[in-house]
């Protein structure tokens, strides 16, 4: 089956192998991609270990669990990107993630995500929501 990032790529090649933990994201980008192929499919223990610790006590993970689960996510869109790279420590993210909410009606989650790397790791560190019509 295709990606849930929307990548073009088999989930197996693609999101899996990092949410399994065999591999590790290269790029903030693909840390990015991976974490909303997780909301898909609610793997709430990745979305949680992918937070940098220092602000992993802000996301709940009931909150994460009930979103996740109450939505049905249709496709993700990367809009931007700086740094980010495999030789790079920090990077953002722009992105729209969309969904139909539990009433079946189309959101569009617009955000700017910050993202480090610590010992060769990704991980997301906050974001900011950009507020869509
Ligand atoms: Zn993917």
């Amino acid at each position: 089956m295709n990606c849930y990032c929307c990548s073009g790529q088999k989930f197996a090649d693609c999101c899996q192998p990092f949410i399994n933990g065999i591999a590790k994201p290269p790029t903030a980008e693909t840390l990015m991609r991976s974490r909303y192929s997780a909301y898909a499919t609610v793997d709430v223990p990745y979305i949680l270990r992918t937070t940098h610790p220092s602000t992993r006590k802000f996301y709940e993970p009931q909150l994460i669990r009930q979103w996740a689960e109450s939505s049905s996510w249709q496709k993700l869109e990367i809009w931007s990107t700086t740094l980010g790279g495999v030789r790079d420590k920090r990077g953002t993210v722009e992105f729209k993630a969309y969904y139909l909410d539990s009433d079946q009606q189309p959101q569009i989650h617009h955000e700017f995500s910050n993202f480090v790397k610590e010992l060769g790791k990704w991980f997301f560190v906050d974001g900011k929501v950009v507020k869509t019509l």
